[in-house]
């Protein structure tokens, strides 16, 4: 127990940078404060189509992610607005020919998730008549003046949501602009609408928040740290009603919110719990 509550904290204070590390400000979804300008793309193969709905749906979904994040921001203290942005492929689907499930519970990352989104932003600076998902952020920044903005992929079939936030310091051409894809639905067949709550913690992650499920993909420190101490965050639980979940003190910073020392006073609860075995 106690060594896991070392490797948490060691974890934190040794291995991991503010979120105003370099890491956190190279790419396009530099801070969640200030005005954002969101890129959103509806993308399907020709096999499956758009409807008009399901795009009223996602465009709906995403009004409701952004409008939570903003109330959550203010209860932070931190004053945060999305301009109502760009929605490619809104008239006309963007056609692909291939998309990507995103990675399956367990299964290795092979990368090809990575090189998909990044196809995303080249299609989507084409789109904008632009060469490159570069010069396509840096013409945003200037025509917008805003202080971040991030791509958002809308695709037509199931799959598992992902994000990519930029850690890469080469090739910032095809980096430079951070995204996610979210999926219309979860599995083959499932009519399920967009959920306002995937869309957030998507765009979390590309501001730098962590994941706090259970998976093995997910460090045991810190889905012990969601499950005990923030189950009602986003990033534990993505399938909630937004009404139902908050930005916790640990996402709070790591997103630039709060100070560490915010989410690190909740340590000796984690303590408590570890120690009597019993949740909080
Ligand atoms: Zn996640």
């Amino acid at each position: 127990m106690f060594d896991k509550l070392k490797a948490l904290t060691q974890r934190y204070h040794l291995t991991n940078k503010p979120p105003s590390d370099l890491t956190q400000s190279r790419g396009s979804a530099t801070v969640l404060r200030g005005r954002i300008h969101p890129l959103s793309m509806f993308v399907s193969t020709p096999e499956e189509a758009w409807s008009a709905a399901h795009k009223q749906n996602a465009l709906a979904a995403q009004a409701a992610a952004e409008h939570w994040l903003q109330s959550e921001a203010r209860r932070y203290g931190i004053r945060l607005e999305f301009d109502a942005g760009e929605w490619f492929g809104r008239v006309r689907d963007v056609t692909v020919n291939e998309i990507l499930r995103g990675r399956i519970d367990g299964a290795p990352s092979d990368g090809s998730n990575v090189r998909k989104l990044h196809d995303y932003a080249r299609v989507l600076s084409t789109q904008a008549g632009l060469r490159t998902p570069r010069e396509l952020y840096l013409a945003v920044r200037e025509k917008y003046r805003c202080s971040s903005s991030h791509m958002i992929v809308y695709a037509n079939t199931w799959g598992r949501a992902h994000a990519l936030p930029f850690y890469a310091d080469d090739n910032t051409d095809d980096y430079l602009l951070e995204g996610c894809v979210v999926y219309g639905l979860d599995r083959p067949g499932a009519p399920d609408p967009w959920l306002p709550a995937t869309i957030a913690h998507e765009v979390l992650h590309l501001y730098g928040a962590w994941d706090l499920y259970r998976d093995p993909a997910v460090p045991e420190e810190l889905s012990a740290a969601g499950e005990l101490l923030f189950p009602n965050d986003v990033m534990t639980d993505n399938l909630n009603p937004l009404g139902k979940c908050v930005v916790g003190p640990l996402t709070a910073w790591r997103i630039g919110w709060t100070p560490e020392e915010a989410w690190l006073r909740v340590l000796p609860k984690l303590v408590e719990v570890l120690v009597s075995g019993r949740p909080l």
